[in-house]
């Protein structure tokens, strides 16, 4: 693609438009940029490009422009049945995400990982296995690390480790990675995809262009991701707690990988077994790459952690605190419960994603949680589904500061006080990290 002679309309102007309008005006293209939202954050992005060379698109204009564009580069935010994006395709015109672009400037060696749970987890432990032999290796993607923002960094030694998600899988097409990883497969932003069947379909597009040289690497103990080594034409490893099949696994608390064994369960510094399908696609792909054992195990050992997820944050009056404010669907709640032994104080609730909570509460309802405060716009919904299977032990309040004040007030020495919401933040906090702050505020104050 030759920037310079293409007109390009970024749609959204967040983190990811900025990063890849930024790029393009580097590079002498011509960039417009459309954007329906204001806040100080994205009024300073959108000024930042106009003196850079940026052309702002007022909505009443939106329709003479798009005649005249070559390409719509489309923010993962933005959904890709968004009015413009529609007229931008029924005028024939190329429409891409702001990660496949960037992959196509460089195409780089790129692993891809992919998967309702633990995406940046895993992301983040391949990452740090890489930089710890000295790779040249970029953490991009919905790691919150635009692509477009980290080409200049590239050399050809360069590998990326790339956290992609449905939302960025719904404006790729091109997109190849030569490791792809789907970790596993739960309801989550049906708000956005309406129903499985397509969220299923877009996860699949990680391996769609992978050939029978690269890998794809599935999580085998996960019916609908297994089900996938019949579809790609990449050559498959799995991964399984369950089973001793062909690439990583747990037999008897140990993981190994091929026969060969790996490390022993009791030292990876992740706690959990969700983490132990983590730790597992992290040593699949590492071997892959033909890193020593001593070098993975080493990062396995030493690993800190990534904010907000899993957490812990204090411990008071012997009760532990985690922040888990990550946790933004069912299926992370539930691996977050499962993974604590202690009796649990839980601090559910935010805003909704079209899941239903019946499930969760079934688990709730047989595992160490002694109690749930319940906050947040999905309050209500949740205490009808908590009513629904007989679960009674909870209490209800619509401000958060409360919700983990009570949370603290019920729990006694022993006991830990966890926030894992199952539900996005957007009803009272801008993202998810600020949720965790002001639960982290919160505990200190306490
Ligand atoms: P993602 O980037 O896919 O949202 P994260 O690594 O940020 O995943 O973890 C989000 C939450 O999901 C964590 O707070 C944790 O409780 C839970 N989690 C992490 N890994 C897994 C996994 N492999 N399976 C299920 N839940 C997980």
């Amino acid at each position: 693609m030759d920037i310079k002679r293409q007109t390009f309309l970024v749609v959204g102007v967040s983190k990811s438009g900025f990063a890849v309008a930024n790029y393009i005006l580097s590079n002498g293209g011509k960039c417009l940029l459309y954007e329906e939202l204001s806040s100080p954050k994205i009024d300073d992005a959108i000024a930042k490009l106009i003196e850079r060379g940026g052309v702002k698109v007022e909505k009443e204009n939106i329709d003479a422009v798009l005649v005249h564009i070559d390409n719509l580069i489309i923010s993962p935010g933005v959904p890709i049945n968004h009015p413009v994006a529609v007229k931008a395709k029924s005028l024939g015109k190329r429409i891409i995400g702001e990660l496949e672009f960037g992959f196509l400037q460089f195409t780089p060696t790129t692993v891809a990982i992919t998967g309702t749970n633990g995406k940046t987890t895993t992301a983040t432990l391949i990452d740090e296995i890489f930089k710890s032999v000295g790779t040249n290796s970029l953490l991009v993607g919905n790691v919150g690390v635009p692509i477009t923002s980290k080409v200049c960094d590239a050399n050809k030694d360069t590998v990326c480790v790339a956290e992609v998600s449905s939302f960025q899988l719904e404006s790729t097409a091109l997109f190849c990675p030569h490791v792809s990883c789907i970790l596993n497969i739960k309801p989550d932003h049906l708000e956005r995809h309406y129903t499985m069947e397509n969220y299923i379909f877009l996860k699949k597009r990680i391996f769609l262009n992978q050939r029978e040289s690269e890998y794809c690497v599935l999580n085998y103990d996960d019916e609908i991701v297994k089900s996938f080594s019949g579809e790609t034409r990449a050559k498959v490893l799995f991964v399984s707690l369950k089973e001793k099949i062909d690439g990583a696994y747990r037999v008897d608390q140990k993981l190994y990988y091929k026969n060969e064994f790996i490390i022993n369960q009791n030292e990876l510094a992740l706690k959990g077994e969700h983490n132990v399908y983590n730790s597992l696609f992290a040593i699949a792909v590492a071997k892959l790459f033909n890193l020593s054992n001593s070098d993975i195990v080493n990062v396995l050992k030493n690993f800190k952690g990534v904010k907000h997820r899993m957490e812990k944050i204090a411990l008071k009056e012997g009760i532990e605190f985690y922040n888990d404010s990550k946790a933004t669907n069912t299926a992370s709640t539930i691996s977050a419960i499962e993974g604590i032994n202690k009796p649990i104080v839980l601090i559910l609730g935010g805003s909704e994603k079209g899941e239903t909570y019946i499930d969760l509460f079934e688990k709730i309802k047989k595992s160490l949680v002694k109690h749930v405060v319940l906050t947040g716009a999905s309050r209500n919904k949740m205490l009808e589904c908590a009513g629904a299977v007989g679960f009674n032990r909870l209490t209800l309040t619509h401000d958060f500061t409360t919700a983990v004040k009570i949370a603290k007030l019920v729990a006694e020495e022993g006991d830990c006080v966890l926030l894992s919401p199952a539900c996005a933040s957007f009803d009272n906090f801008s993202n998810y990290e600020e949720r965790g702050e002001k639960f982290r505020q919160i505990v200190d104050e306490l």
